[in-house]
């Protein structure tokens, strides 16, 4: 290795997302020299094209219920409620340059260079984006993902999760393929919208890896919504003819719409990134492969978010950034814990978990109870909607330890990560019989279900 003062960057990290500038700005302002890269956007996929784009844009589709529910609490509206989608999408570019600014001031107050363009690695300590090489004592791959769209003909003519948002007009009818987060996410969107939705999956349910209680309970609420959803569906070929897009099942049934929308996964995002004699080693679906400390099979380049396949979330980018840089102030192993990471589907409602699923319990051989409830939200008496909640609780029954929860209903994502703080902290089934519940809550339901399901 050059000696240290022959780097003109003790970090220079590739990638401006949640997991990057996380690493870079708290690196630059613990008084290193860091330089930072991106190709796009300030703040990356979770910014500019995921969470808070899609969380703006659920919010706007629950309105659509909001509406329907009113008259039944005697608000009359004067008129139908219209949507202009061009006023959303406005606003809602308006918040991302409010936010690539806010990204971009964190990483100056701290002191690091900011370099626009693509990196790529030259060796192991240089760096060249542009005509500019920079030679740096470490380098950090946090370059994200992008979307994975099969190769049948006509795929090109689909959109991905990078283009819904930025749709000039509001289709008047979608398919979408995938049975992911973000098919059922943009199913429930652009149904609230009034956009006419099917919704394509592979397979006989979807979201796959959930617990299978809250999947079914959400396949039937969206039906009800009028989502129509198509199970063991595969798309062979997709035709385009004046605007309108014909998707080609294998069983031989056609469907028509007006935009097609892959949401068939994401990969990570590292063509081109290095010279190919360079010895980074991937996995075969492209993650980095990294050892317990982040650091790739090249001893001075380090790699963590959505490129090394871990976990596709926000919160574990930011938290790996958190534990990389830990190790790298005290020598100690990183040894990041995947265990209990609680998510949401922001679907309408939301379906929320963290922790074992029942499946995952009786696959490991745990003995369990389970408790669940399934109920009429207080606010529907009135309404009428058929919406219901449903929760479910395992109890690891030699400990009393919590080891999971899972809830479909309304705010699901809000509820579960209070409950994961609980299970974070080793709750037992005592802890939460002895809590006293807010009433009257939905959530009050986890301190109050005392007999196990037969
Ligand atoms: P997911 O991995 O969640 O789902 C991909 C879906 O596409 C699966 O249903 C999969 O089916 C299906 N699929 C994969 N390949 C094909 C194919 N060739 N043909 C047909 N179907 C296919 O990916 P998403 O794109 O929805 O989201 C990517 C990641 O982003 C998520 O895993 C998550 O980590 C993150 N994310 C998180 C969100 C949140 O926290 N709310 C929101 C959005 C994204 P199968 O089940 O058979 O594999």
């Amino acid at each position: 290795m050059p000696p240290k003062n022959d780097f003109d960057f003790d970090l220079f990290v590739i990638g401006g997302g949640s997991g990057g500038v996380r690493a870079a700005r708290r690196w630059a302002a613990a008084g290193h020299r860091v330089a930072i890269a991106e190709e796009r956007d300030w703040g990356g996929t979770c910014v500019h094209r995921g969470c808070i784009p899609k969380k703006l844009l659920v919010f706007a589709a629950h309105f659509a219920q909001d509406f329907a529910d009113a008259p039944a609490y005697g608000w009359q509206l004067p008129t139908a409620p219209t949507f202009a989608w061009p006023t959303l999408i406005a606003n809602k570019d308006r918040e991302l340059r409010r936010l690539n600014a806010v990204y971009t001031d964190l990483l100056k107050t701290a002191g690091a260079q900011m370099v626009a363009g693509r990196a790529r690695i030259l060796d192991p300590h240089q760096v060249q984006v542009a005509d500019q090489t920079y030679r740096t004592r470490r380098i950090l791959i946090a370059t994200g993902g992008r979307p994975l769209v099969p190769p049948i003909p006509g795929a090109d003519s689909a959109i991905t999760s990078d283009q819904a948002f930025h749709l000039d007009t509001l289709p008047a009818s979608i398919i979408i393929i995938g049975g992911g987060y973000i098919a059922v996410e943009f199913a429930c969107i652009f149904n609230g919208l009034g956009t006419k939705v099917d919704l394509l999956y592979r397979r006989d349910l979807f979201l796959r890896g959930f617990d299978l209680d809250l999947r079914q309970r959400l396949a039937s609420t969206m039906v009800d919504q009028g989502i129509r959803l198509h199970f063991d569906a595969d798309v062979t070929r997709i035709d385009s003819k004046n605007g309108q897009h014909i998707a080609h099942l294998r069983s031989g049934q056609k469907l028509t719409a007006d935009q097609v929308f892959y949401a068939t996964g994401r990969v990570p995002h590292t063509a081109d990134l290095w010279q190919p004699d360079l010895d980074i080693a991937t996995a075969p679906n492209g993650a980095i492969q990294i050892n317990q400390n982040f650091q790739t099979t090249v001893p001075s380049i380090y790699a963590l978010g959505d490129v090394v396949g871990k976990r596709a979330l926000t919160p574990v980018a930011i938290a790996e950034a958190e534990a990389l840089l830990q190790h790298w102030r005290t020598g100690t192993a990183a040894n990041f814990n995947y265990c209990n990471i609680p998510a949401a589907v922001f679907s309408a409602p939301n379906l929320a978990t963290v922790g074992l699923t029942e499946q995952e319990a009786t696959d490991r051989g745990l003995d369990c109870a389970i408790y669940q409830t399934d109920f009429r939200h207080l606010k529907h008496t009135l309404t009428g909607r058929k919406e219901r909640v449903y929760m479910k609780l395992l109890v690891d029954r030699p400990t009393d330890r919590i080891l999971g929860a899972h809830m479909l209903g309304p705010e699901a994502g809000e509820i579960i990560q209070s409950i994961a703080i609980a299970i974070q902290a080793s709750a037992t089934k005592s802890d939460f019989d002895r809590t006293i519940g807010i009433h009257p809550t939905m959530a009050e339901e986890w301190v109050t279900m005392h007999t196990p399901r037969p």
